[in-house]
């Protein structure tokens, strides 16, 4: 689950993480509000105006109906809720949101943290994240802050340095050290950076998460480190023991097809292809959706409809396949363990009966205990339904009918 910045911030905070300052607001007159308390609070007299949404690249990123970025620095107090005003409730693009954009609905305002000083001040790239092959945790570094790390990545890797983590031993002194030389710190900025990379690693563990990525990481011109930017991604398998994180949970950022489906206990992730598919087990949807690919066809989602699928789960799965309009075809593979296939085909019979109207052909694959009996029930139907025993069958007539 992935949570806002200003959320983020306050987590992190929480842990001893060094942050920019800000305080979230959603109207004009609160993005005011909120610099005069900033102001008090801080000492600040340049505010920086954030756009909160569950993407990056806000910063480059820009506002549809007004043209204004996404992130955007006031020098005057006055100016805040003017500024705040080209944001809220506007469409921000970024190259993270698709030309759909996202609805922005609140705004951070920020201290401004790039004041000039002893020395100028220096963007870093940090991000801890959970490394699959290795079993552990790593902890990624760069001075290339500020950028789009990707292409750091595919231009100059030799800039970013990893350290790995054993989560049973967890982060050692020694490590948090070598990242904060390997950035070149030296001084009171290498001692701040030990810290805040302790007090990060602490946080990531602490709130069972699976990514952080702070972009960029501050050392400001009096030597301060400070995450100017924080992207948090929390293991949703962990939500249950992480109530307070839970709550953070912004729906409004959410595929509303993928919320629908999650009230109903079905596992769906929208794609961008023409072929609705509804099968029960993630390695046979998988599977399922190989299938479409070799026979020409793109599948329009994946949806587990899991191991107790019934009518009504049927019924709910179909609603939200068809609300996809860029579906032409749906095929059904479910394998009939627990589930009777005849229980199955009679669950596709009754909610094409009762959600009616739907006119696109829809292909049936039963396998299984009672495969012959549903099969049956699917050809005396007389609906628009075909039915298919093999998948190889079942791919075919798929191909069949996106080509009538
Ligand atoms: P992103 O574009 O969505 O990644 O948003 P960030 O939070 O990373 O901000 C984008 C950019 O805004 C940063 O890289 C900075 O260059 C700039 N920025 C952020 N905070 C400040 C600030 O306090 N002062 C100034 N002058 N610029 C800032
Ligand atoms: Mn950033």
């Amino acid at each position: 689950m992935n949570i806002h910045e200003y959320q983020a911030k306050e987590v992190l905070k929480g842990y001893g993480v060094r942050i920019q300052e800000g305080i979230v607001a959603d109207t004009p007159e609160a993005a005011h509000e909120a610099a005069v308390k900033l102001k008090e609070q801080t000492g600040t007299s340049w505010f920086v105006i954030k756009a909160q949404i569950h993407a990056g690249g806000r910063g480059k990123g820009v506002v549809n109906e007004t043209g204004s970025h996404g992130v955007i620095l006031a020098k005057k107090l006055e100016e805040v809720a003017e500024k705040a005003k080209n944001i809220l409730g506007g469409t921000l693009v970024t190259h993270q949101t698709g030309p759909e954009g996202k609805l922005v609905n609140k705004v951070l305002i920020a201290e401004d943290v790039y004041y000039p000083g002893a020395s100028e001040p220096k963007e870093y790239y940090l991000s801890i994240l959970l490394d699959r092959a290795t079993g552990s945790n790593v902890i990624m570094a760069s001075t290339e802050g500020g950028m789009d790390i990707e292409e750091v990545a595919e231009h100059t890797p030799e800039k970013i340095m990893k350290e790995w983590i054993d989560p049973k031993v967890g982060l050692q002194p020694f490590q948090a050290r070598k990242v904060a030389f390997a950035l070149g710190l030296s001084g009171n900025a290498f001692k701040e950076m030990v810290k805040f990379i302790t007090a990060l690693y602490n946080a990531y563990e602490g709130t069972d998460s699976s990514q952080f990525e702070i972009n960029p990481v501050l050392k400001t011109s009096d030597d301060k480190i400070l995450a100017v930017d924080a992207k948090v991604n929390i293991d949703d398998n962990a939500l249950y023991r992480q109530k307070e994180l839970a709550a953070f949970r912004d729906v409004a950022e959410e595929d509303p097809l993928e919320v629908e489906a999650g009230e109903s206990g079905l596992n769906y992730v929208k794609l961008d292809g023409n072929v609705g598919c509804m099968v029960n087990g993630a390695g046979l949807a998988m599977a399922t959706m190989d299938m479409i690919k070799l026979v020409g066809g793109e599948p329009a989602n994946f949806l587990d409809v899991g191991g107790g699928a019934n009518a009504t789960t049927v019924e709910a799965g179909f609603r939200i396949i068809l609300k996809d309009p860029n579906v032409k075809a749906i095929l059904i593979n479910v394998f009939g363990g627990i589930v009777r296939c005849d229980r199955i085909a009679s669950g596709v019979v009754e909610a094409y009966k009762t959600i009616g109207d739907i006119r696109v052909p829809i292909i049936v694959r039963l396998q299984g205990t009672n495969a012959a009996e549903g099969a049956k029930i699917i050809d005396d139907s007389g609906l628009k339904v075909f039915s298919a025993i093999t998948l190889k069958e079942a791919a075919d007539k798929v191909k069949a009918v996106l080509e009538a």
